[in-house]
């Protein structure tokens, strides 16, 4: 895997190089002094690296630190916007491209809608034509973009760098890493966005700190990116995670994967949306109706979560229902993988306490021991950016992880 990374990343990778500068990232400001200590490396080694990553502009010497006698000590901290990345995020209805800096944060974002019944070509073409006009667009040298990561829906083969299977597009095996990388000279890593967004959570979001976590994305479809030990969990084939397909309904409505019942047919987006119509198609009175003009087709869950906000009865006990079938996937989830907390993203999250409160009462009345049962469960701090940061942190990874897995 490491030996694949080409142009500027090559020149990151040594083992102590990345354990200093996690330790910047992770602690900083702090000193030479300190970071000897913490990393158990000789001074001279901490200084001839420093030096190293000072050249390379990805560190900064600010201020003095307190002085233990003798000299004050000076403090470093990572020099987030000397270089960047791209993070992706090809969701079901839309491609998200942003243009980040070493913390994640968004420096120019490029959203194109997705039109029906495209190929895997004009897939790959929209990709590389809107990176391209950042890259135009952006004063930003190419030698200081460090990659482009991205998070796709469905099956991925994430050392490959291919989407296996896109359900939500009906299109396999898009060969992703390996076309990105003809047309840039960047290297590109492909992760499943559920996944993605677990990682930008650990990094970035609600699952600092944790060694265990689990973040579920819930919309159109369900799935869950999965740390173990602070590590992704991959499975041997890539499908770990896959919990929208796991069947909690032998007699529930057929899935996009073919099976029936699976959790997504009941706790994913569409079902509300179909909730929603059929109570309305049997004569209930809802707010619904009037903030869609009319049009069914325009309820989403965002529309149901506007009227539940209004205190609209329909769109409350739908989004409740999904919570506690939901809550119900979650609590089989606990049970399996035992998280010191599970996270909740994607549109359907968004709802808020209307979904997450049901969740709560379920996994609490349901899951298998006291410590169980009060796992925490918390909505995505990242939001709609999530699986973007979560894709830039793909690359943050290599970059910063000495960890190398
Ligand atoms: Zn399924």
């Amino acid at each position: 895997m490491v030996a694949s990374m080409t142009g500027s990343f090559q020149l990151m990778k040594s083992l102590n190089r990345s354990l200093i500068l996690n330790m910047i990232r992770v602690y900083g400001p702090i000193s030479r002094a300190e970071i000897a200590k913490k990393a158990s490396l000789t001074p001279p080694t901490v200084t001839n690296i420093v030096n190293e990553l000072l050249k390379d502009e990805l560190v900064l010497e600010g201020k003095m630190g307190v002085s233990k006698g003798g000299r004050k000590p000076i403090l470093l901290t990572i020099n987030i916007e000397s270089h960047f990345i791209f993070g992706v995020d090809v969701g079901a209805q839309e491609v998200r491209i942003a243009l980040t800096n070493l913390n994640a944060d968004v420096i120019c974002l490029k959203r194109s809608k997705m039109s029906k019944g495209f190929t895997k070509e004009e897939l790959l073409a929209m990709i590389k034509q809107n990176i391209q006009e950042v890259l135009d667009k952006e004063p930003v040298p190419e030698n200081k973009i460090l990659g482009i990561g991205i998070g796709m829906h469905g099956i991925v083969d994430h050392e490959k760098g291919i989407a296996v299977y896109a359900p939500n597009f009906g299109l396999s095996d898009i060969r992703l890493k390996e076309e990105l990388e003809k047309t840039f000279p960047f290297p590109v890593k492909v992760e499943n966005d559920a996944r993605a967004l677990a990682l930008g959570e650990l990094w970035f979001g609600h699952g600092q700190e944790k060694q265990n976590l689990v973040c579920v994305n819930v919309g159109v479809g369900i799935g869950a990116g999965i740390i173990l030990n602070g590590r992704l969990y991959h499975g041997e084939h890539g499908i770990a995670g896959e919990i929208g397909h796991t069947i909690i309904d032998l007699n529930g409505r057929r899935c996009s994967c073919g099976n029936y019942g699976c959790l997504q047919t009941v706790a994913g987006s569409n079902r509300i949306r179909d909730r929603v119509i059929e109570e309305i198609s049997l004569g209930r009175k809802t707010i619904i109706i009037d903030l869609v003009e009319g049009n069914a087709e325009w309820i989403t869950g965002e529309v149901v979560h506007e009227a539940a906000k209004q205190g609209d009865a329909l769109a409350i006990e739908v989004l409740q229902q999904t919570g506690r079938y939901l809550g119900i996937g979650l609590t089989n989830l606990i049970n399996f993988v035992n998280p010191e907390k599970v996270i909740i993203g994607g549109g359907v999250s968004r709802a808020g306490e209307f979904i997450l409160d049901p969740v709560r009462e379920i996994v609490k009345s349901r899951a298998l021991t006291e410590s169980a049962r009060s796992t925490e469960i918390e909505a995505s701090k990242l939001g709609e950016k999530g699986t973007i940061t979560g894709a830039a942190t793909l690359i943050l990874a290599e970059l910063f992880d000495y960890q190398i897995s």
